[in-house]
């Protein structure tokens, strides 16, 4: 994504005239940043030879979904509806794991049917399900035990579940007593240690304790695990200020980690995947003068994207018209919903700006099209991917009609 003489390009079409042609807001996704994003993973933890499964929450399209399906990787579900669809789509069910905290009976039987890789597993009750339907399907389940090892992400509050606060996974104390009661039970398999410590993670850091903690609680369970799955949460660079993790030194940590424990490693990014392969046009519909700002209404909500009300989080706005102009004044830019939440960001200068002019929010491909409503009853916004110089609806434009 790039200006070519002042004017902003999705690879090689230009967004003035997808607005043209398809009307605002619209989700924009780049193929080739999609595949890039795919490979590099890959790439990065090449020496591990991962089992990297997608995770779904961040984006269910549908046409996404089968493009990273057919770079090998596997799917990391968090509802019985996001697994029907990857198996619909066909991901090998031997490279599906189901995480969350509130699985219900019939979907863990479900999944059981399936015979996905692994149902990790949050709470002893919820284990005692699985056990109970493992034995009445006559099947050995193969089961993650998502610890919870206490370790602060540091990252936004609300996307952190590696914490004792979070409602996520096993303390230290209950996993051990879990492994050491169900480790010879017939009917499940503990195959898999899991972890997952939150989302938007920019640091090493907290990678280095969570890899400590793992290692510290493998030696206390004299349990071999075949797999430990790592979780996702690697961030991406928002802020456009290069603050991401060192890959290099997570790779090198989590080899020797592997090597050491002898086993296979998994991992679930989303957000590092697609978070950067998406912008969202919008146009503007007004602009009002307030006594010291001025705001900038577009035709987005916070029902198109709702990360900025939900995590405060900063998306970048660009014009898809540069001009030379410099406004000295605070530019609050917010959606037509009518909450004051409804706002997606604050710039104290920006070019000069008109009513009807379009405008690329960015980095909007994890957590965004996934977390739309139809809050005020607007209809969800068309989604195109790109490719080169082609283009491709990808998922339609809801009507008003249908919410009718
Ligand atoms: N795995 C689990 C269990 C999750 O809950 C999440 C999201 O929070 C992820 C993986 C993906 O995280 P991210 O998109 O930050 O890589």
């Amino acid at each position: 994504m790039q200006y070519k003489n002042r004017n902003f390009y999705i690879e090689s079409v230009s967004a003035a005239n997808l607005v043209k042609k398809f009307g605002s807001p619209i989700y924009c996704y780049s193929k080739n940043r999609l595949v890039h994003n795919i490979e590099i993973f890959k790439q990065y933890f090449k020496s591990t030879s991962p089992l990297i499964c997608f995770s779904v929450k961040s984006n269910s399209n549908s046409t996404l979904l089968r493009i990273i399906k057919s770079y090998g990787y596997g799917a990391d579900v968090v509802s019985d509806g996001e697994l029907k669809k990857v198996l619909s789509i066909g991901f090998d069910p031997s490279k599906i794991v189901y995480s969350g905290v509130g699985k219900k009976k019939l979907e863990l039987d479900y999944a059981i049917k399936k015979n996905i890789l692994l149902i990790n597993v949050e709470s002893l009750s919820e284990l005692k399900n699985i056990v109970h339907l493992a034995k009445k399907n006559r099947k050995i389940v193969n089961v993650g035990l998502r610890l919870n090892p206490n370790i602060d992400a540091k990252t936004n509050s609300k996307i952190s579940t590696g914490r004792l606060q979070d409602k996520f996974g096993l303390n230290e104390k209950e996993f051990l007593l879990i492994v050491k009661k169900y480790k010879h039970i017939k009917n499940i398999n503990l195959k898999c240690l899991s972890v997952h410590i939150g989302s938007q993670i920019i640091s090493n850091k907290p990678y280095n304790k969570m890899l400590k903690v793992i290692d510290n609680i493998l030696k206390k369970s004299d349990h071999k695990f075949s797999y430990v799955d790592l979780g996702g949460g690697m961030g991406i660079d928002y802020l456009n200020n290069d603050k991401i993790i060192d890959y290099r030194v997570l790779s090198k940590n989590v080899y020797n980690f592997a090597y050491k424990n002898k086993c296979k490693i998994i991992f679930e990014p989303g957000r590092s995947i697609v978070g950067d392969t998406a912008i969202l046009l919008t146009k503007i519909i007004y602009i009002k003068n307030s006594l010291n700002k001025k705001f900038i209404i577009i035709d987005a909500g916070m029902n198109d994207l709702i990360r900025p009300a939900l995590y405060d989080a900063i998306h970048e706005i660009l014009p898809i018209k540069k001009n030379r102009s410099t406004v000295l004044m605070e530019h609050d830019f917010v959606g037509p919903i009518c909450e004051t939440a409804d706002r997606f960001l604050r710039k104290k200068k920006y070019q000069k700006l008109d009513e009807g002019e379009s405008l690329a929010i960015k980095d909007v491909g994890a957590y965004g099209y996934a977390l739309t409503s139809n809050y005020n009853l607007r209809p969800k916004p068309t989604e195109i991917l790109i490719d080169k110089s082609k283009f491709k609806v990808i998922s339609k434009k809801e009507k008003v009609q249908d919410l009718i």
